[in-house]
């Protein structure tokens, strides 16, 4: 029995503005996914379970990027990637439950396009976020891309192309600006995801990047806090003036209303709170692991051995939602990995008992 959150409702927002720019049809698709929209989380208000609007699918652990600080790279990746079979019935169990909004990452999703494909043509009405690094959509994706109006890309990037080229690799930076300027030529919705550091807080959410994002298309932009998953990079990490800068500069963006702004972590009192554990969101891992969040992948259920409705229900999860008031940010992002140890203790509890 969950509602909209304001997550929720903003992504469904950047679709809804991001159609108003690209004509007729996608407006009439958009206006049906928001009618869909609601009619979801009425499905949902009428289950006993606690089902998140929003589910966040890593589809695979692969990538053809070696980003400088890519947590998902540090994450212990041995157990195998779910088949598409199980990706599709996943989404089904999941929607039928009454979630609305599937967001794909990875590693990199557009590794598996295929079965992203499916999944989009299976949910016509669903949403699809897809946070891509956007070097894998050549010509032919991109025609097929077109036909789905139930798809927002989210590209990432570190504000210019020079920052982005450090991190990401030489060339990924261009890469990212002619490929915005494909989509918006096409059509295709889009916004960005920029990792926000010590180094670049000011940079990145200034006006000038923020005037160029727009100018570009976009509908979008997430501002993903740096998590220091990988030891010895504390220092990447906001410091609480960061952090003020970053919230006020959000909140001023925000009010400029040509695109949706977000932060993670940085929105969780605009959220009422961490939405991890399905308050908001549920993370599945490549291998089906069903995951607080993905900068936590604390879990205590596999979807290839438990049905959806029991996963949101298991008693870790339960645990973390009934105690998200009392786990405290420290230091780098995540109230959740901040709290790690307490969070392993209570994994280790549920074990034994
Ligand atoms: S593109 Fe994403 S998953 Fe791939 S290496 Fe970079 S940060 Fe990691």
């Amino acid at each position: 029995m969950t509602s909209l959150t304001i997550l929720d409702r903003d992504i469904i927002k950047a679709c809804v503005r991001g159609a108003k720019l690209r004509g007729p049809r996608k407006l009439i698709t958009s206006t049906m996914m928001v009618s869909y929209q609601f009619r979801q989380s009425r499905r949902r208000a009428v289950n006993d379970r606690m089902v998140p609007a929003s589910i966040i699918i890593s589809l695979t652990k692969r990538c053809n990027l070696k980003c400088q600080g890519c947590y998902h790279l540090m994450k212990d990746s041995s157990a195998e990637e779910m088949d598409s079979e199980h990706l599709l019935r996943i989404c089904s169990e999941f929607e039928g439950l009454g979630t609305s909004i599937f967001v794909l990452a990875g590693g990199e999703p557009m590794m598996r396009w295929p079965v992203i494909k499916d999944m989009m043509s299976l949910h016509t009405r669903a949403l699809f976020v897809m946070f891509t690094n956007g070097t894998l959509i050549d010509e032919n994706v991109l025609k097929e891309m077109r036909d789905f109006d139930n798809l927002l890309l989210v590209l990432s990037q570190e504000g210019s192309e020079s920052a982005t080229d450090l991190r990401r690799g030489s060339g990924v930076g261009h890469c990212i600006k002619s490929l915005s300027r494909k989509l918006r030529d096409n059509g295709i919705l889009f916004g960005y995801s920029i990792t926000v550091h010590r180094g670049n807080v000011r940079i990145v959410t200034s006006d000038q990047n923020y005037d160029q994002m727009i100018s570009e298309g976009a509908s979008f932009i997430s501002f993903v806090e740096y998590v220091p998953m990988q030891a010895g990079t504390e220092s990447m990490t906001l410091t609480d003036d960061n952090r003020t800068l970053l919230i006020s500069r959000l909140r001023c963006l925000r009010h400029r209303r040509n695109a949706v702004v977000l932060g993670f972590p940085g929105d969780e009192e605009r959220f009422n709170g961490c939405l991890a554990a399905g308050r908001g969101f549920l993370h599945i891992s490549p291998s089906g692991n069903v995951e607080a969040c993905p900068a936590a992948p604390f879990s205590d259920r596999n979807l290839l051995s438990c049905p959806a409705d029991e996963a949101v229900m298991s008693p870790l999860m339960t645990k973390l939602r009934d105690m998200h008031a009392s786990l405290k940010e420290g230091g780098g992002g995540c109230a959740l990995w901040s709290n790690k140890e307490e969070v392993s203790r209570i994994l280790a509890t549920n074990n034994d008992s």
